[in-house]
């Protein structure tokens, strides 16, 4: 029975290997298509400040529902346009998503709230994004200070390749963020380096946090760092209303987590901040 078992285990392991490298295939040609065909979108989730009650910004994340494969995760998407010199191309559409809710947020007379992007490692590394990003801005006549990229601290071990970049947007008024704070090496060298002005706390230290001692004690001294270092602080993965309660109670300025909302399309995320505007008023 263990043998059969065993059998069975290695079959099902080599179909789902088999799969999984069919639908990388798939994954690298059906990439370009929907690029090209409007297949991908960003969706945005809010940021919340001033104890969890407004909306101070959006993250936009992106989006690929595959006619076969379903739902593919940002990671995936990033990783194949990489795999097929696809990186500018989604670089710049994503941009492009965020550009537009930009547009609309000003159309709309909401001028303090940020929309922030992720851009990865190897973007960060191998194309000009300090360039992309700031002709865009400049063609379409939208303020950087409205707009925040979200790095992860890989970035840093390609300091040479990055830093004039990180620098180049965070003068021009971008507001770098060093996203999933506290799960690897994070020093404050890099924080420097990297020309940040905002930690987002990783969701691992997040999560459950009003139950775990050891967890409030890190977010309390990372929220300690971000004080004495004057950079802005945002909470990510915050589920629960216990973990929001907690965090409230130790200082934290900015909120992120399906507990407040969660990743919605453009449309939905832009009438939240206006409905969020006309209560408060
Ligand atoms: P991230 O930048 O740290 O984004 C946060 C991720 O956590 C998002 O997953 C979001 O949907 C999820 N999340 C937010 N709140 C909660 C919560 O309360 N609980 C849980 N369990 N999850 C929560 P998503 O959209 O799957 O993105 C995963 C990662 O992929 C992102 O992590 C980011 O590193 C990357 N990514 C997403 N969009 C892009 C993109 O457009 N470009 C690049 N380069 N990377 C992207
Ligand atoms: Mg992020
Ligand atoms: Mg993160
Ligand atoms: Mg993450």
């Amino acid at each position: 029975a263990a043998k059969a078992a065993g059998r069975n285990r290695f079959r099902i392991f080599d179909e789902g290997l088999r799969g999984h490298l069919e639908m990388r295939r798939d994954g690298e040609r059906d990439l370009s298509h929907a690029l090209a065909e409007n297949g991908l979108a960003v969706w945005f989730q809010p940021i919340f400040g001033e104890g969890g009650t407004r909306i101070a910004g959006l993250e936009a994340l992106v989006r690929w529902h595959h006619p076969v494969h379903g739902w593919i995760p940002p990671g995936e998407i990033v990783a194949a346009a990489a795999r097929s010199g696809l990186s500018e191309s989604l670089l710049r559409f994503i941009l492009e998503q965020v550009c537009g809710a930009m547009q609309t947020l000003r159309a709309d007379g909401i001028r303090d709230v940020r929309v922030a992007m992720n851009v990865s490692p190897r973007e960060m590394g191998q194309l000009p994004v300090d360039e992309i990003v700031l002709d865009r801005l400049r063609a379409l006549g939208l303020s950087p200070a409205l707009l925040e990229i979200e790095i992860t601290e890989e970035t840093a071990l390609d300091i040479e390749a990055v830093q004039h970049k990180l620098l180049a947007l965070s003068g021009a008024g971008i507001r770098v963020a060093l996203d999933d704070f506290g799960t690897g090496y994070s020093s404050l060298a890099s924080l420097r380096q990297l020309s940040a002005g905002r930690v987002k706390i990783d969701r691992s230290l997040v999560t459950g946090l009003s139950a775990s001692d050891d967890k409030r004690g890190l977010v309390q001294a990372v929220l300690g760092l971000g004080r004495s270092l004057g950079l802005e602080v945002v909470a990510e993965g915050i589920e629960t209303a216990d973990d929001l309660a907690s965090l409230r109670h130790l200082g934290c300025p900015f909120f992120q987590g399906y507990h407040l909302g969660r990743p919605v399309p453009a449309d939905q995320a832009l009438r939240q901040v206006l409905a969020r505007r006309t209560d408060a008023a």
